[in-house]
């Protein structure tokens, strides 16, 4: 007896243990100086609470669970170390629908056990378990999506009540579950329907706003796994799951509001099919080599650096930073202006800085650093497209209309670099690359960032 109660006594107080774990590791992610130890004190807790669940008193299966960790941990440890940061989202999607799809089979376990969960525990895990199938399957066709397996946008008129129906339908059952009048067959029905509702919502969306889905996913997965807390007692996974919740909710909005977008109008209206934008764009591109940019720069007193997707693709930072490095030498001041959804995921653009070694004081967000753009002699677009493309202000039958943008198109002088005519992840034209004050210098990021860096050089 003693030894029973002390053994749960330590279980609570380790999974109280890695819930401080969890959240001390998300404080410490808030700021890029100690982010990288944030993921590191998280990922201890999730060691202590893996591990602790071995002492459970009716735990039995060792042998699968041994297994099971193994299997992830190694697939985990072997993607995680693989994944090319541009390739993040649908890394993201895909381990966020595994969580969904862990708390679908802790639902399904619970409610096929046949065991009396009585009216509030059978409803959390009713609600757990849709919640983590749709997040589950809805992943996986983000992910698909993402990765290029899936290319087409599946939309058909009435799609949005088929959705509303199947949704209907699974509650329904839900409800006779929980009213213990559920059978095997009706549960099972509910997370079949649960599965293709996730599929059913996701295929329409398109591609430029999977990344605002996966974040929703992920606020629903959190949701669904502290659902199954409640439906196992477990405190770490109440903890963790309300967290994961929250964050993901936060980070939904935040990207939501930096695309201008609300999350009814992501979910379904349909956007991110590239078409749109009545407003034309005339004129041509101008384009200009690199020692005469290496020169405007040279002599400038103040220039902005606005990186975007393709520096990531290019894997530009470092070169970057050495520019950065050369300008400053010279006297300029050198700033970078980050938009909120520069990349492909918040923070991409800040996790790419930090890697090459640039200061985070010279590091600005998008409102800290517009006002400036009327005062840089030169801003730097380096791989960056829609999150400087003033038709966002201007042309309000454009699908980005309204997204909040940097100034650059402000600045003295706009050197752009790129490779070619390629259009941004919106895949409309750019109006910034046809004005008289900007110049294109065309090629890869990288390349012609050391191409700017000779130039100076040889001043
Ligand atoms: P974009 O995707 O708009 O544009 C990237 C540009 O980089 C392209 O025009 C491409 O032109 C150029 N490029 C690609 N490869 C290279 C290379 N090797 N060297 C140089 N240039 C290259 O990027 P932004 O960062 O401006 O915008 C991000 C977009 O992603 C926005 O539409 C945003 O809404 C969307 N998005 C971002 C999310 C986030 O959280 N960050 C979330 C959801 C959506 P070319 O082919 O000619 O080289």
């Amino acid at each position: 007896m003693t030894g029973l109660f002390s053994t749960s006594l330590l279980i609570e107080i380790s999974y109280y243990v890695a819930a401080f774990l969890f959240i001390m590791g998300l404080k410490r992610m808030s700021s890029p100086v100690t982010a990288a130890s944030g993921i590191k004190w998280a990922g201890l807790g999730m060691v202590v609470a893996t591990a602790i669940t071995f002492l459970y008193p009716d735990m039995h299966n060792y042998a699968l669970m041994t297994a099971a960790i193994f299997v992830g941990g190694v697939l985990a440890w072997w993607t995680g170390k693989r994944v090319a940061m541009t390739d993040m989202p649908q890394m993201i999607a895909l381990y966020n629908g595994m969580g969904g799809g862990a708390a679908a089979a802790i639902s399904a376990v619970e409610l096929l056990s046949g065991r009396e969960l009585g009216p509030v525990v059978s409803t959390l895990a009713v609600l757990g378990g849709l919640i983590g199938s749709v997040s589950f399957s809805g992943s996986m066709v983000a992910f698909a999506k993402l990765q290029g397996l899936l290319r087409k946008d599946v939309r058909f008129k009435g799609q949005n009540i088929v959705n509303i129906a199947i949704l209907a339908a699974a509650a329904v059952l839900g409800v006779m579950q929980i009213a213990a009048n559920g059978s095997t067959d009706s549960i099972t029905l509910m997370f079949a329907l649960a599965l293709v509702l996730g599929i059913t919502m996701t295929l329409p969306i398109g591609g430029a706003d999977m990344p605002v889905v996966i974040s929703l996913y992920n606020a629903l997965t959190g949701l669904a796994v502290a659902f199954e807390g409640f439906v196992l007692d477990n405190a770490a996974m109440i903890i963790a799951g309300t967290v994961v919740g929250s964050a993901g909710t936060l980070l939904t909005q935040l990207m939501a509001k930096a695309m201008n977008r609300s999350l009814a109008n992501v979910l379904f209206s349909g956007f991110g099919d590239s078409s749109g934008g009545s407003q034309e764009v005339t004129g041509a591109m101008k384009a200009i080599d690199a020692n005469d940019v290496g020169i405007m720069m040279a002599f400038a007193e103040k220039v902005l650096i606005v990186p975007g997707y393709g520096m990531a693709v290019a894997q530009a930072q470092h070169k970057v930073w050495e520019l950065t490095q050369l300008l400053q030498d010279r006297g300029v001041t050198v700033k970078f202006a980050i938009h909120p959804v520069a990349g492909r995921m918040p923070g991409h653009m800040n996790v790419l800085l930090a890697e090459a070694g640039v200061p985070y004081d010279i590091i600005y967000d998008q409102d800290e650093i517009n006002p400036e753009f009327d005062t840089a002699d030169v801003a730097l677009v380096i791989g960056a497209n829609d999150v400087v493309n003033p038709v966002a202000r201007t042309d309000s039958t454009s699908p980005i209309y309204g997204m909040p943008i940097l100034n650059a198109d402000k600045a003295k002088n706009c050197i752009v670099i790129k490779r070619g005519q390629g259009a941004g992840f919106s895949g409309i034209q750019n109006a910034l690359f046809f004005l008289d004050n900007t110049r294109m210098l065309y090629g890869d990021g990288q390349a012609a960032v050391s191409e700017l860096i000779q130039a100076i050089k040889s001043l």
